[in-house]
Formats: C-alpha cells, structure tokens, sequence
C-alpha cells in the first residue's frame, strides 16, 4: 500500500504507514457498515447511555479510548495526530457519536495523567473497557468563557469534601459515570481544584439540555448538592485544577477542530453528489463555474483546517507546548465548518433547508461548534497574547 504524506514548512511530516493506512481504512468500513444503517435508522433521537455504551466499546477497536494511551497505561500507543484522522472519519458519519467518544477518549487520558496509583488499581481498566463512563465539569450557568469565576465549592469534611454547586453545558453528563469536577478550594481566584467524582459512591444529578443539533448525545446540567467525594478523590492541590485543565485543552482544542473537519467533509461530498446530478440551464450545476467554484473554495479551507489540526497534534505528539496552534486550529476548523455546511446548503438550494437533506442538519451541527473548547473570540485573544505578550481579555 502506497503513503500519504503531508508536509509543513516548520517540519510536520505526516507520513503514514502501510498499518496506519490499514487502521483508518477499518474505521471507514466500520463506519459505512455499521455506525451509519445505525444512525440513519436511529434518526435525531437520543441514543441512550447503555446504547451509546456498546459503541464506544465498539469503537474502542479502531483506536478510540485507549487508542493514544502508551502501552503502561493499557493502550495502543497511537499517536494523536492518528487518533485525530480516525477521529475525522467518524465524525463525517456522526458528529454525536464522534463527540461523546472523543469525550470518553479524553477522560481516559485525562485519568491516566491525574489519578493516583491506588485510583487507577480501582478505575482504569474498567473506563479503558467503557464500563465506566466520564466527564469534565468546569463550566456553570454563570461562568463560561472566564473560570476564575467558578463558583461550585469543595469543603473539608470528615473523611473527605462536600461538593456544591452547579455545572453546566456539560458533555456525556447523562452517560457518566464518573466526573471530573473543578471546584473552589480557597476565596482568591484560582484556587480551583480537580475532584474525581465516582457517580455510585457520591451520587449526582443530570438533567440534559435540549440543542439546535447533536441531540443524540448528551449535554447536560450536572447538580452537586453536598455531594461527598473521599479524601483520595481530590487530584490536585494548591489550585492546580486549572492548570491541568489548560494542559487538557491543548489536547481537546485540535481534537474538537477535527470534529468540524468531519462535519465539513460531510457537507462537501453532499455537495458534490448534488451538483453533479442536479441539473439547471441545460447541464449538471457543477458545470456552473459559480457552483464549481465554491466547491473548490470549500474543499481548500477543509484542507486548511485539517492540516492547522494536524501540526497541533503533531505538537502536542511530540511534547511541544502548543496553546496558540491549538487555539488556532480550533477556531479556524469551526468557523470554517459553519461557512462550508453555510455554502453545501446554497449548492442544494431550497432542497437544502429540507429536514430529508442532510446538509440543513450538518449546518446546525457545525453552528454549535465555535462555542465550546473556547469560543472563537477567546481562541483569537490567545493567539493574539501569544503574539504581543500582552492579554487583551
Ligand atoms: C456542545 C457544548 C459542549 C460543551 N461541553 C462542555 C464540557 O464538557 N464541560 C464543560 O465544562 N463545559 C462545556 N461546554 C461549555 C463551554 O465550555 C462554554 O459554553 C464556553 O466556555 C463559553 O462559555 P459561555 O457559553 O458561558 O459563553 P460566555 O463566556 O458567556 O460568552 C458569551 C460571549 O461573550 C464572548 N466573550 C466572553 N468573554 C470575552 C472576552 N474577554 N473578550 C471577548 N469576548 C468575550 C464569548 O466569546 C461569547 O461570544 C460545552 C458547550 C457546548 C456548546
């Protein structure tokens, strides 16, 4: 088998072996043979948790979950640059199922960096197995883009602390069960720290919020009411919980800009297929210089999103401290998608608002992205620190 190679003048070299080859053409006939009969016939309802269970655990064949971990922490050792590609060909068949199991994949690694050997004896394996499923709690109804303002609270007690407080926009909240919380541990502003919440032994509540897209998974309000973790739980001190977080999102920025090259990609085969069978004025809209040329438009911004998502990862792949190419990436690849799905439905025409296309519901799916991971606005204004030395927030 022949290699792909994509090549970037400070040295990203995306050189794919004969087996990596191998591995995305698996999770390409996995997802032509069985995640997409699956999610047309399931439609836009919710998948629910023990469902979307049995698919993660199914996915965790093609190098999800346990796919970047190394080999001492029970994983494949994949790069994430190659988690990122498989990552891509699941979201272009589903942007929910890909999200809820990039999630999982996250908590994955997220735990293997954070938890203590005694936790890990305990947990590891079985979220490696999808019998335990995660999130992360950081944002609440009144603090989103700034989370110094965080206001959920954790409080000495006997034998451990007690959790108070409401999280919001939280994703595979309803799946979970574990979260990571970030709550107050002391008055000035950063005092924030990470709790590993096992939903058995300290129950929480869920409530899922109804969005214009995505709504087969889960996004939902986490409640904490005097919710008591053991001492052990507690994964950072000294305020650390935020920078653990910021080393996180270094990781989940590129991965979510990937969500949208998926979506994009998506869009863009609809919209090839439609202007080559649909004809006006006598010959295929594809043969319209207007229409073929915003396929070329679309497909050059996709390349550009991916290959911004790639050298982030490849970064990150190589220990290389990344905030501003990963804040880059992520808010390029989701304006991009909206633009993209924006033009795939003016390809369509009035077909294209019509719920039996699929290119209105790839639009609404691509519009939610430039919120989370950082809004466009707040990935900008870190670029723009990294340039000037100087926060603009
Ligand atoms: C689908 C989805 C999944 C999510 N998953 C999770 C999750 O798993 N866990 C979690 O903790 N959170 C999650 N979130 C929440 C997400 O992190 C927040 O929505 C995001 O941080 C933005 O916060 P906000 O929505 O409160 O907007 P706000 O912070 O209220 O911002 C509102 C507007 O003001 C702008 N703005 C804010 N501050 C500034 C500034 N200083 N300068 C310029 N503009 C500014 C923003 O860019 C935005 O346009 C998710 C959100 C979504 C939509």
């Amino acid at each position: 088998m022949g290699e792909v190679v994509y090549q970037h003048k400070d040295g990203l070299s995306l050189t794919l072996s004969s087996d990596e080859l191998e591995m995305i053409e698996a999770v390409r006939r996995y997802c032509t043979g069985e995640l997409l009969p699956f999610v047309r016939s399931h439609g836009p309802n919710y998948i629910p948790p023990e469902t979307m269970r049995k698919i993660f655990k199914r996915l965790s064949e093609f190098g999800f979950v346990n796919g970047p971990l190394n080999a001492e922490s029970g994983g494949l050792g994949i790069s994430l640059k190659m988690f990122g590609l498989i990552l891509e060909e699941v979201c272009r068949v589903s942007a929910s199922v890909g999200t809820a199991a990039l999630i999982q994949t996250l908590m994955a690694r997220a735990f293997v960096n954070l938890a203590t050997s005694d936790l890990r004896e305990r947990y590891l394996q079985r979220i490696l197995d999808c019998d335990l499923l995660g999130c992360i709690a950081i944002s609440e109804p009144d603090v989103g883009s700034n989370v110094a303002e965080i206001k959920c609270k954790a409080v000495e007690v006997d034998g451990g602390y007690s959790i108070s407080g409401s999280k919001s926009w939280i994703s595979n909240g309803d799946y979970s069960d574990f979260c990571f919380c970030v709550a107050r541990t002391g008055e000035s502003p950063l005092t924030l720290d990470l709790f590993f919440v096992d939903r058995a032994v300290s129950p929480y509540d869920v409530r899922n919020i109804h969005k214009m897209g995505l709504n087969e998974t889960s996004t939902a309000q986490v409640f904490f009411d005097n919710c008591v973790v053991p001492t052990e739980n507690r994964l950072t001190f000294g305020g650390q919980g935020m920078r653990q977080v910021s080393i996180l999102f270094a990781v989940s920025r590129p991965l979510t800009g990937v969500i949208s090259v998926g979506i994009a990609r998506a869009a863009l085969d609809a919209a090839i297929e439609y202007s080559k069978v649909r004809t006006q004025h006598g010959k295929a809209i594809a043969g319209h210089q207007l229409v073929s040329a915003a396929l070329g438009e679309m497909a050059t911004h996709i390349d550009a999103a991916r290959l911004l998502v790639l050298r982030a990862l490849d970064m990150c792949d190589r220990g290389v401290r990344c905030d501003a190419e990963a804040a880059m990436s992520k808010w390029f690849a989701s304006e991009m998608a909206v633009d993209v799905t924006s033009k795939a439905i003016q390809i369509h025409g009035a077909n294209g608002i019509a719920t039996e296309y699929e290119v209105e519901r790839l639009f609404r799916e691509a519009r939610i992205f430039p919120i989370p991971e950082g809004t466009t606005e707040i990935n900008k204004l870190i670029v723009g620190r990294a340039l000037t030395g100087i926060s603009a927030f």
